[in-house]
């Protein structure tokens, strides 16, 4: 109900008053029971006001990622149908994963699992993902698709472009791609990516795409602070990015991308646009393949996700698993 009532206050644009009555009529509810859940709305620290014979408006919202904030703004079909909130989990992907294995009735294909702290935020192969409560933006996909799993690795890029996207559409910032699965904004990495997946050789069980969003730090512990950076030191001054708005608009990107790659279940559809977004592409780049490191020009992706890098002898497809990327003087 909460959800209903947020969507139908915002619906008057928040400036105009939207009677009693019509909100009982609009959700079938008593008056009490809508009196109740504009108090829980306001505990929850939201102003609403309430007037005699005009009714409710709203006149300013929290910074929450709640079930309610966020479904009442989602505009998408499928994708965080429902969203699963939690104050602190080990990771979401691990939540994520918990879930499609323990509750088979939770947990379907699209939910999203959001957390305002994580305990053991992962990165790829075992790293840490700095996860502080109220800073970030910590979620996770679970999808359950009729997919080869040799193409699931793809799903990182989707993400990555879903993200960038939404980072730039929400806050006007100039978010960019580093391949395969960090945004970087002016540089510095303000979103990492983690897709995990259960599967036997032929069939996909689930699989979790997770990302950790920096939002509002100030600043980062020392063997970050060359590399990492948030959405708010990015803007400066400006008013602070509203997570649950900057959250719904990456899920709504997702959906759009995830349908279109799983229309071929490749990225050639994809590709013009991640390129365009690829700061990496032409420029000189170290590949820290475990296999051996070299150098070469990063050209753009090919319609499997793989980076394609211009050395002498001929182009190499460098595919995402062991390998990170680096630029020739600093992290991009
Ligand atoms: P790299 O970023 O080194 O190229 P990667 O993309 O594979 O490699 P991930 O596994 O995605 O890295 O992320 C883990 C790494 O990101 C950690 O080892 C740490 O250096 C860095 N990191 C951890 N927390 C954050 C954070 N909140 N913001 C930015 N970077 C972070």
């Amino acid at each position: 109900m909460k959800t209903k009532i947020l969507g139908i206050l915002r619906q008057e644009g928040g400036g105009e008053f939207i009677s009693g009555q019509e909100l009982c009529k609009c959700l079938g509810v008593s008056r009490t029971a809508v009196w109740k859940a504009i108090n829980q709305l306001k505990d929850a620290g939201y102003q609403i006001e309430a007037v005699q014979n005009k009714g409710y408006r709203l006149l300013s919202v929290p910074d929450i990622l709640s079930k309610s904030e966020i479904e009442s703004r989602l505009q998408a079909k499928w994708v965080g149908r429902p969203i699963y909130y939690y104050d602190e989990v080990d990771s979401t992907n691990n939540e994520a994963k918990r879930m499609a294995e323990k509750s088979p009735g939770a947990g379907g294909h699209g939910a999203v699992i959001v957390a305002e702290a994580q305990n053991a935020g992962r990165g790829r192969r075992g790293r840490g993902w700095e996860s502080p409560k109220g800073d970030g933006i910590f979620f996770t996909v679970l999808l359950k698709p009729d997919m080869d799993p040799a193409n699931a690795p793809m799903l990182t890029l989707v993400m990555a472009l879903a993200a960038a996207k939404g980072i730039g559409k929400s806050t006007g910032l100039p978010a960019a791609i580093k391949w395969p699965n960090d945004i970087v904004v002016n540089g510095k990495k303000a979103v990492g990516i983690l897709t995990e997946m259960s599967a036997q050789v032929d069939y996909v069980n689930h699989i979790v795409i997770g990302a950790g969003i920096n939002v509002h730090q100030g600043s980062f512990p020392e063997k970050l602070a060359s590399k990492a950076t948030s959405l708010d030191m990015e803007l400066g001054r400006q008013e602070p990015v509203l997570r649950a708005a900057l959250l719904a608009s990456v899920l709504e990107e997702f959906e759009r991308y995830y349908e279109a790659f799983m229309e071929r279940q490749d990225l050639a559809s994809l590709m013009a646009e991640y390129n365009s977004l690829l700061v990496n592409c032409g420029r000189q780049v170290r590949v820290l393949d475990p296999l051996g490191e070299f150098e070469g020009k990063a050209l753009g992706i090919n319609e499997r996700g793989a980076l394609l890098v211009g050395r002498e002898g001929g182009t190499v497809e460098v595919s995402s698993g062991e390998v990170s990327v680096r630029g020739i003087y600093g992290y991009v």
